[in-house]
């Protein structure tokens, strides 16, 4: 007998803004696969087409202003959207757009990964306009994920609980301060704040080698639990084992590139 296949309801979704890196390691597929392995749906306005490898950015074109938010109105209308992740936004254009795209669905979680450069160090834009620009998002979050190097460049201070202050001033709500960048030789300490206060530190051994898409793959496992109802302490616990794990078994392209977390 033939199996008549009722209509399903899609998974609870996480509409993402972010970029095409053609490595696979970041960008929009680290977003839909970190998104389908935290049991959520992946839908993507994208902001950007680079042109990268493992090792370096070639350059990217940016998306206009006017044909990102047609793609992020466009499943607005037809999927069960619980919560907004950008990475990649590339030009004050399209962060322009996501503040207006975010007032109008004020009832949308949104996670800000405020990313600035590729993990090989290439530009994914103009640094100081991306900064200034980022004020306006930086209200709108539910968590914001900065490395420590976003952090500084964010608040232009250098210490980084003076900084994680001058965020909570800036209108932020929530905000995991990720240490991987910190000179810290067997260990990566994680904090995460909410209002301001500290409420939790998680340190995980220093695993060998440069990953590329890490930061987006924990932001996006995040947002995907935030979709389906965790709280944000929840969201980030079970995002940071997760990656943990992820990691453990990347796999390096070519020699001295950095590592593709195997993310399924
Ligand atoms: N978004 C895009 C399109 C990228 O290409 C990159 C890095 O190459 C990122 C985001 C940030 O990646 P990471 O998670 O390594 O910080």
């Amino acid at each position: 007998m033939i199996n008549q296949k009722r209509d399903e309801i899609v998974r609870a979704t996480v509409l993402c803004f972010s970029g095409l890196d053609p490595s696979g390691g970041a960008g929009l597929q680290a977003d839909i696969e970190a998104i389908g392995q935290s049991g959520a749906h992946a839908a993507i306005a994208c902001t950007a087409i680079t042109v990268q490898n493992s090792q370096e950015v070639f350059g990217f074109e940016a998306t206009s202003h006017d044909l990102l938010l047609a793609q992020a109105n466009a499943v607005v209308k037809d999927l069960p959207i619980r919560c907004v992740k950008s990475g990649m936004l590339g030009t004050t254009e399209n962060i322009q757009a996501l503040s207006h795209f975010l007032r109008q669905h004020p009832n949308y979680q949104y996670v800000l990964d405020p990313v600035l450069v590729a993990n090989s160090g290439g530009a994914l834009g103009d640094q100081a306009t991306l900064v200034a620009a980022f004020q306006q998002l930086i209200p709108l979050a539910t968590l914001i994920t900065p490395n420590t190097v976003e952090l500084r460049a964010l608040t232009g201070s250098n210490d980084l609980t003076q900084a994680t202050k001058k965020l909570f001033q800036m209108g932020a709500n929530a905000v995991l301060v990720k240490g991987g960048h910190e000179p810290t030789q067997d260990y990566i300490k994680n904090t995460l704040y909410i209002q301001g206060n500290i409420i939790s530190e998680t340190q995980c051994p220093r695993l060998e080698g440069e990953y590329h898409g890490s930061g987006c793959s924990l932001a996006s496992f995040i947002a995907g639990r935030l979709a389906q109802g965790d709280s944000i302490e929840n969201a980030v616990h079970l995002a940071e084992t997760w990656l943990f794990n992820v990691l453990s078994s990347a796999e390096s392209p070519v020699v001295g590139g950095q590592k593709m977390p195997k993310r399924f």
